[in-house]
């Protein structure tokens, strides 16, 4: 087995995309790609030109397949352009099950792209939770997986595991965000895979729709990972390298990885270059974040215990403030109804994952990563 690392967020682009090539077949998995993020430490320029230079390698991976395999319907997993699919067998996504609405829609105009003309492709199936093999190749697929917590609304995604005939097989984790939920965890740990492409947690997104608790659950569970398997290489990408903190913020997992002796990088590194991030970081400095530290466990519980602390309190507060709305006359009535909307709030901050609390505990201040 031959595996290429097409395109990735440690390249400078928002991509997963793999080349597995065996002696039967070579497949590429998830040809898609978008711009990184304002937040991302290059320009709008570069990061246009970077989507360019790779979007070109992706095409040019495709029409090198014989297969091509779309875990979920993600611009950065797919792109609707015939010369993608042009004459090949694709594995898509179920589009009619288990799919939330914005997938569905871009599923459609794929299909519609892809199904007829003189550029279709060769074959078109839904393959969640199907097996297939190709010679002595077997081509697996999960049943759809949340694409980060339970009840995401972003919908499912698709693990694929590719084994070939000397039973060398590589695990392609797609978006779980992390891992994030312990049974899909426990399920990359079943798999035995020899290599592993995990996406890692989105801490770009920290304080938004992105909690510290829920990347101390994904900590756990990659170590988890780390301490249960026997990969000869784990690729650590995607989401997590949209940040120059990564390194960082992932501490626990780099420490035990190289307590186990474990062979934890990212794709580009596997390419034997350095992540475009860190580049950009030590090329034009910092962006967003400013100011961070080594996150520790010890830290990330503090600021997860200080977050709910602070989570009960403006409960609390709310609930005395609705007793005062019952209680009082038409004069107070606006005071409280104030209130009311304080704990609506609260409330809705609390659902987005005990976030609000960055403001007081974000990471602090390090000397040695000044420009
Ligand atoms: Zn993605």
């Amino acid at each position: 087995m031959k595996v290429e690392f097409i395109a990735f967020d440690s390249m400078g682009v928002k991509s997963s995309c793999v080349q597995v090539k065996t002696r039967d077949a070579t497949i590429t998995i998830d040809p898609g790609i978008a711009i990184e993020e304002d937040s991302f430490p290059l320009d709008g320029v570069r990061r246009t030109w970077l989507v360019n230079k790779f979007y070109s390698e992706i095409i040019d991976s495709c029409k090198k397949s014989d297969i091509i395999i779309v875990t979920h319907y993600h611009y950065d997993h797919y792109q609707p352009d015939p010369e993608l699919f042009k004459g090949k067998t694709v594995l898509l996504k179920d589009w009619k099950k288990d799919i939330n609405k914005s997938q569905k829609g871009r599923a459609a105009e794929l299909l519609s792209i892809i199904e007829k003309g003189r550029n279709k492709a060769k074959l078109i199936r839904a393959i969640d939770g199907k097996e297939l093999r190709i010679g002595r190749t077997k081509i697996k697929f999960s049943k759809p997986m949340w694409h980060g917590p339970e009840k995401s609304k972003v919908g499912y995604v698709l693990m694929v595991s590719i084994e070939d005939a000397t039973k060398k097989k590589l695990l392609f984790t797609s978006d779980l965000d992390g891992p994030y939920i312990e049974k899909y965890a426990n399920m990359i740990i079943k798999e035995k895979p020899d290599v592993l492409v995990m996406d890692g947690f989105p801490t770009y997104l920290l304080g938004f729709i992105a909690s510290y608790e829920n990347l101390r659950k994904v900590l756990k569970n990659t170590i988890k990972i780390l301490e249960k398997t026997k990969c000869e290489l784990y690729i650590l990408d995607h989401h997590l390298l949209r940040d120059y903190r990564y390194r960082e913020l992932y501490y626990e997992v780099f420490k035990k990885a190289k307590e186990l002796g474990k062979n934890v990088m990212t794709a580009a590194e596997a390419n034997g270059e350095k992540p475009q991030c860190l580049l950009g970081y030590m090329k034009n400095g910092p962006t967003r974040w400013k100011n961070w530290e080594k996150l520790t466990f010890s830290k990330l519980n503090k600021i997860v215990r200080e977050a709910k602390a602070k989570g009960r309190k403006i409960r609390t507060k709310a609930k005395k403030g609705k007793t005062t709305k019952k209680t009082t006359g038409k004069t107070k009535k606006t005071k409280a109804k104030k209130t009311t909307k304080k704990t609506a709030k609260a409330k809705r901050s609390k659902k987005a994952g005990k976030t609000k609390k960055r403001k007081t505990k974000k990471p602090k201040k390090s000397s040695k990563r000044k420009k």
